[in-house]
């Protein structure tokens, strides 16, 4: 069996909508370029017919290949699960199922890993989302970028195309709370940044709750900085020397200067709830550690793969 040089990866969930004008550019693509392409589409447990709509399309195209995931794993496993059936020789390209990614735009990318870069990944010029979003999103970017251990490249997300070496070591790292963008940086080898407008999605809403897209803010937080818990220690510490010099200035207050010492109950409660407050969060940050650790230590699979449709055929050009 021949393999393909460049496989595509597309997470989908319930993207119904979007996925016949997927198909049409995705084919287009495919049918002008003389590289062999496959493309990799991972049905994350969908409750629509996406996953019917998968199957009728690969059974008769030998250029897709569909992975069924047990159930709904979430949009950084779904990619991990492409990632590691993709058997593109040169390069594996990333791209979201709601055309947010145009997949027009792999001649540019693939331009500049043949000009020696490992991973080419887009940034996001222009989001065509609302200014709340927007606003979110960039200062989030900008606070990852000031805490973690880890060279972030602002304002990108998922949307990447990386190298076959590249990928074989994503394939390798058992990490857990996935943040593909995070390991991805983390990796190193040459990379460099590719900017587009980003636009809106084709069809339907958004398939990222608030909820996951929390969790995945915290992942990318959490997962590459020691910063909180440094924080904590230096609040601890800067704590401790107030307290003292506070003690120091009474006494001195006291048998120095003479002034007897009255202290008002407002100032003991507000001491009291402040550091109840610190406690408490600090009890939360180490906690989010231990969780990770928690989850990581069960050692579960990352992904439960349900089903795959895999033509034995694939034409070379
Ligand atoms: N997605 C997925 N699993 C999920 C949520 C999303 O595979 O649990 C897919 C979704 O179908 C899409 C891509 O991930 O192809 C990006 O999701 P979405 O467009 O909803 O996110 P947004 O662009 O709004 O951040
Ligand atoms: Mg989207």
């Amino acid at each position: 069996m021949s393999l393909p040089q460049i496989s595509f990866v597309v997470p989908l969930y319930n993207e119904k909508e979007s996925f016949q004008l997927l198909l049409e550019r995705l084919n287009k693509l495919m049918d002008s370029t003389s590289l062999n392409i496959e493309v990799v589409m991972i049905d994350d447990g969908s409750k629509d017919n996406t996953a019917q709509l998968m199957q009728v399309n690969a059974l008769q195209d030998e250029r897709y290949h569909c992975i069924f995931l047990s159930r709904n794993f979430g949009h950084q496993l779904a990619f991990t699960a492409g990632l590691s059936v993709a058997r593109g020789t040169e390069a594996v390209m990333c791209i979201d199922g709601d055309l947010q990614d145009p997949p027009e735009l792999f001649a540019d990318f693939y331009k500049l890993l043949q000009e020696g870069n490992d991973v080419v990944y887009a940034v996001r010029k222009n989001r065509k989302e609302n200014a709340i979003k927007r606003a979110a999103y960039h200062f989030y970017y900008r606070l990852v970028k000031s805490i973690s251990n880890i060279e972030v490249n602002l304002d990108s997300g998922d949307f990447a195309l990386i190298s076959r070496r590249v990928v074989d070591i994503m394939n390798q790292l058992p990490e857990e709370s996935r943040y593909l963008r995070g390991l991805r940086s983390w990796i190193g080898f040459k990379q460099t940044s590719f900017e587009y407008d980003r636009p809106e999605r084709a069809a339907g809403e958004t398939k990222y709750s608030f909820k996951m897209l929390y969790r995945l803010a915290y992942n990318g937080i959490f997962n590459f900085s020691d910063f909180p818990v440094k924080f904590i220690t230096n609040m601890g510490v800067a704590t401790v020397l107030i307290a003292l010099s506070y003690f120091g200035y009474t006494l001195f207050k006291r048998f120095v200067l003479g002034i007897p010492v009255i202290e008002g109950f407002t100032g003991l409660l507000f001491t009291i709830i402040l550091f109840s407050g610190v406690q408490l969060v600090s009890l939360g940050i180490i906690g989010e550690y231990v969780l990770r650790i928690f989850f990581q230590v069960k050692g579960r699979p990352l992904f439960i793969i349900k089903n795959r449709i895999l033509n034995k055929e694939f034409t070379e050009k």
